[in-house]
């Protein structure tokens, strides 16, 4: 059933000033709040967002059932942190497989290894997850909170207005949504209907994927990188095993031989990426690669699927226009190096969702949307230029470190310091600052729980969190209630707060829930001294570091004004 709602009412960030000078508008019928065009990892994360904040939304496939094979098998920590937020981080565990390390091997002597290990503070690790599995367990979540991917019907065109965005699919339908996300791939029909430039280029190269299990030696969880160069030092032979879970299954790809080249003499135009439709390879191929770039003899067997692939790398101009966006494959793709394509992707898809959201509920101010291009495309932007340098040079080339280059790789480095949203920003400060990805901290105590908790428990909500520092005594339980009550109305009730206490404080009475700091991990974590305040972003992101007193200037770039 279409809903019949009017847009300045319920959207509208205007002030009422502003308002009595706008012409008048017209009533729009909308079928749904935002429609997601494509059913990938990257339009099912941003489904999930939208419905955990009770936004109404469809998504659409032309595909009449999810694919069966793993482009994407590297998850990385971080994007696990996601997974934990958006309640997939059992499921994910349950069904993936540790990522330990990897071996190198060239002309058949192993010339390197690298063990992917990581900090304590870091909660999860690598993971190898087929996206078929991925895909399984967000299209599952997806469905837990009432949205059912709708198969066989694709977009085909779409215009937007000042109100809606009017889109056409296949079936011959239209839909009438107030924004249109395009997470519909690497070919992707929003990026073309936006008149987006997807400037790059194209590797000269055509490679092979399988998906097998051998009879090998190599230890449980290790990936294998075996190459042969030639006596001129270029590398003219490749093979990556990533594992899979299962017992000696890899997903193989190697340099294709002759005779599976695709031929791309029709489509010369068209964006090179991804699997070709050609000739599909069979295991003696595979095999063959095996006997001349394996580290030891082995044999091939159950082969579950295979294909040929060809990889470009590429970056819109924008990610997005008016009420239109563009994530994951469809905004920027590159070369499988250290599995960033996905994990990029779905942190675009939590970058916009929680924005959209806040603009559909009206409560959003005019700007905030355009933080998304402001914050990802520079993202976008590194990760095409690091996964190309990476292609050529290996991972972690031009690294100053190992713990950087890890942390790199696992996407906890991804900041957004130049976004206009950061408030409170001290670049002097060896503290984590507005724009730094908010780190966990454990060994808190609340009242009721018998056990420590993490800093992320608190943050497993859908809103903004607020943290305010306190020595627990009654004065200042009271000056830090009187701050939340305003805050809380700045941001439209679409805030939590918590009090951090100092150990062994004997609790007062407080509106606000308190949390014992107790071995001073959080404050030690964000570096934090005396009267201080945290405002934490829906997607994990630090917002606002400073005095309480300060608070405001985060919320007025976030919330419009409150007409309360
Ligand atoms: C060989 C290989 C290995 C890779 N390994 C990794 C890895 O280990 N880790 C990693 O992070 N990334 C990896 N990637 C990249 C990763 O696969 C992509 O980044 C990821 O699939 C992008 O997800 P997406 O949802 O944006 O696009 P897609 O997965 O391409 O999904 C797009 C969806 O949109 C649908 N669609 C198409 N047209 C329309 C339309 N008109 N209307 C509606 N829907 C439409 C498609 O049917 C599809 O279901 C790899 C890529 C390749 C090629």
């Amino acid at each position: 059933m279409p809903d019949l709602r009017e847009f300045p009412q319920n959207e509208s960030s205007l002030t009422h000033t502003e308002m009595t000078d706008c012409p008048r508008r017209e009533w729009v019928l909308m079928d749904t709040d935002v429609l997601v065009a494509g059913a990938g990892p990257i339009g099912l994360t941003t489904a999930i967002e939208l419905r955990r904040r009770g936004i109404s939304c469809r998504i659409i496939d032309p595909l009449d059932e999810p694919r069966q094979y793993a482009k994407a098998v590297g998850i990385q920590p971080r994007t696990l942190e996601l997974f934990e937020n958006m309640g997939v981080l059992r499921q994910a565990l349950d069904a993936s497989t540790l990522m330990r390390g990897q071996i190198m091997y060239t002309n058949g002597v192993e010339v390197g290894r690298v063990d992917l290990t990581l900090p304590e503070d870091v909660p999860y690790w690598f993971l190898c997850l087929p996206q078929y599995s991925t895909e399984r367990i967000l299209t599952e979540r997806l469905a837990e909170l009432g949205t059912t991917v709708e198969r066989g019907v694709g977009l085909t065109a779409f215009e937007q207005s000042d109100d809606a965005v009017t889109c056409t699919l296949s079936d011959g339908s239209t839909v009438t949504a107030r924004y249109l996300v395009g997470s519909d791939g690497a070919h992707s029909v929003v990026r073309k209907g936006l008149g987006l430039s997807f400037e790059g280029g194209a590797f000269a190269e055509s490679y092979m994927l399988g998906d097998v299990e051998v009879d090998w030696s190599i230890p449980s969880g290790y990936s294998v990188r075996a190459n042969h160069t030639a006596d001129d030092g270029t590398t003219d032979d490749l093979l990556v095993c990533i594992p899979l879970p299962g017992h000696k299954r890899y997903r193989m790809s190697m340099l294709v031989p002759e005779e599976l080249m695709p031929d791309e003499s029709s489509n010369k135009a068209a964006v090179q990426h991804g699997f070709s439709t050609g000739k599909t390879p069979e295991l003696h191929h595979i095999q063959a690669v095996l006997d001349r770039l394996s580290p030891e003899p082995t044999t091939a067997s159950m082969l579950r699927w295979s294909s040929v692939f060809r990889i470009s790398h590429r970056i819109v101009d924008a990610y997005g226009r008016g009420r239109v966006f563009v994530a994951g494959d469809a905004a920027h793709i590159h070369p499988p190096t250290g599995a960033q394509g996905m994990n990029t992707g779905i942190q675009d898809a939590h970058n916009l969702a929680w924005k959209v959201a806040l603009a559909v509920k009206g409560v959003a101010t005019a700007d905030l949307l355009e933080t998304y291009d402001a914050e990802r495309r520079p993202v976008g932007e590194e990760v095409v230029g690091m996964t190309v340098r990476n292609a050529r040079e290996g991972i972690g080339a031009g690294e100053s470190s190992i713990d950087t280059a890890m942390r790199r790789q696992a996407q906890l480095l991804i900041d957004y310091s130049e976004s206009p949203l950061n408030s409170g920003r001290d670049s002097s400060s060896p503290h984590v600052q507005p724009g730094k990805r908010a780190p966990d901290a454990r060994g808190l105590r609340r009242d009721g729980v018998q056990y420590p908790i993490r800093l992320f428990d608190l943050l497993s909500g859908v809103d903004h969190t607020l943290l305010l520092t306190s020595d627990g005594s009654a004065a200042s339980i009271n000056s830090l209630e009187k701050v939340a009550d305003a805050v809380i109305r700045s941001a439209h009730g679409l805030l939590d707060v918590y009090a951090i206490v100092p150990p062994g404080t004997v609790h007062v009475d407080s509106l606000v829930p308190i949390i014992e700091d107790n071995d001073s991990q959080l404050c030690a974590a964000y570096g934090i001294e005396g009267t201080a305040a945290l405002v934490i972003r829906p997607d994990g992101y630090l917002g606002f570091r400073g005095h309480p007193e300060n608070i405001s200037d985060y919320f007025a770039k976030v919330f419009a004004v409150s007409r309360e």
